[in-house]
């Protein structure tokens, strides 16, 4: 099997960079991507926080897919299966049309959104539907706005929210939460958050944007209707890792974990994007990894010559 150099999985915001980074030092990587060239871009109706681009996320994915075709990268259209390091160092991937030899390797396949479907609406991430606190509070400033979750992120998510909207409801299902005691209290003590427990949606409406909730207690089935502009779904996420089968890069809560040059506990495997151990999971976190990853992989390859 022909030996080549580096291998990038995932061809979102991360991936692309990563190749546009390297192919420019002169390595030509070998690009995967199961779905279409631009990741999640694709699929978000506004991008925020992102300097120098207004518009959707399939405007700023077209501008990426141009420049990667400016510079002659080509993407193989191809699921990864499995990935695995052979005794000689070098890594075989198996994609559901062959297999190849790498030196080294780019993770760069993000996370799923847990699924949720709004009773009464079609959306997942629209009208009014957010997944992220940072990208959409302000588009609710002053705003009612409810959310869903119980974890330590919603928790500090829904804090966060509520130095922007106001109010804000937490609908939390159980009576319980997944989040440190002290982060809970700091939430309770806000006088715009009421919290709703155990509660859960059983209705919404609105003419664009979701503007009612109706609400249902799981115990007694009394209901309430709340006046909202927006809801946050914070269910958490998957890590995009199967490929990885016994592996050991995961850090507890199942993202890759590297350090700050983007190097895995396995040498010449490296992670990016929203897979990894992030602080933020944003486009600019995501693109800034995937140079730092070019360098960093460009740099073990040199290692490999010595
Ligand atoms: C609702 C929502 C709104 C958002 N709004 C914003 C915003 O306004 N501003 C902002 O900066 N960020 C926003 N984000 C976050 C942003 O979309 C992500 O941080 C960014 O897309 C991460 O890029 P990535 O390259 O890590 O992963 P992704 O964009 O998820 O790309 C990963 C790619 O890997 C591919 N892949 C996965 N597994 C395999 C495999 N086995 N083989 C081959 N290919 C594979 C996938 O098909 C996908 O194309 C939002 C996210 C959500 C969910």
């Amino acid at each position: 099997m022909e030996l080549n150099k580096v291998a990038i999985i995932g061809m979102g915001p991360s991936g692309i960079t990563a190749a546009i980074y390297l192919k420019r030092s002169g390595i030509t990587p070998v690009c995967f991507e199961q779905n279409d060239i631009g990741g999640k871009l694709n699929i978000l109706k506004e991008i925020e926080n992102y300097p120098g681009y207004i518009g959707d996320g399939k405007g700023l994915s077209e501008k990426f897919i141009e420049q990667i075709k400016h510079f002659d990268i080509d993407v193989k259209k191809e699921a990864v299966q499995s990935i695995n390091k052979n005794p000689d160092n070098t890594f075989t991937i198996k994609t559901d049309a062959g297999s190849y030899l790498f030196q080294a390797v780019i993770i760069a396949t993000g996370i799923r959104e847990k699924p949720f479907k709004v009773p009464g609406s079609e959306a997942y991430f629209e009208n009014g539907i957010s997944r992220c606190a940072e990208c959409d509070a302000n588009f609710h400033k002053n705003r009612p706005v409810a959310v869903i979750g119980n974890s330590q992120e919603a928790i500090k998510d829904t804090i966060y929210l509520a130095s922007i909207c106001s109010p804000v409801y937490l609908i939390n299902s159980t009576s319980e939460y997944k989040a440190n005691q002290e982060e809970v209290e700091k939430l309770k003590a806000l006088s715009n958050v009421t919290i709703y427990n155990p509660y859960k949606i059983v209705g919404s409406s609105g003419q664009r944007l979701i503007s009612k909730l109706v609400i249902e207690n799981v115990e007694t089935k009394e209901q309430k209707t709340l006046d909202v502009e927006g809801l946050f779904i914070f269910l958490g996420a998957t890590p995009m890792t199967e490929f990885l089968g016994y592996m050991d890069i995961l850090d507890e809560k199942g993202n890759i974990a590297v350090d700050e040059h983007m190097k895995t506990r396995v040498d010449g495997l490296f992670a990016i994007g929203d897979i990894r151990n992030a602080v933020l999971r944003q486009v600019i976190t995501a693109v800034s990894d995937g140079g730092v990853a070019a360098v960093s992989a460009r740099n073990y390859l040199n290692s490999l010559k010595k």
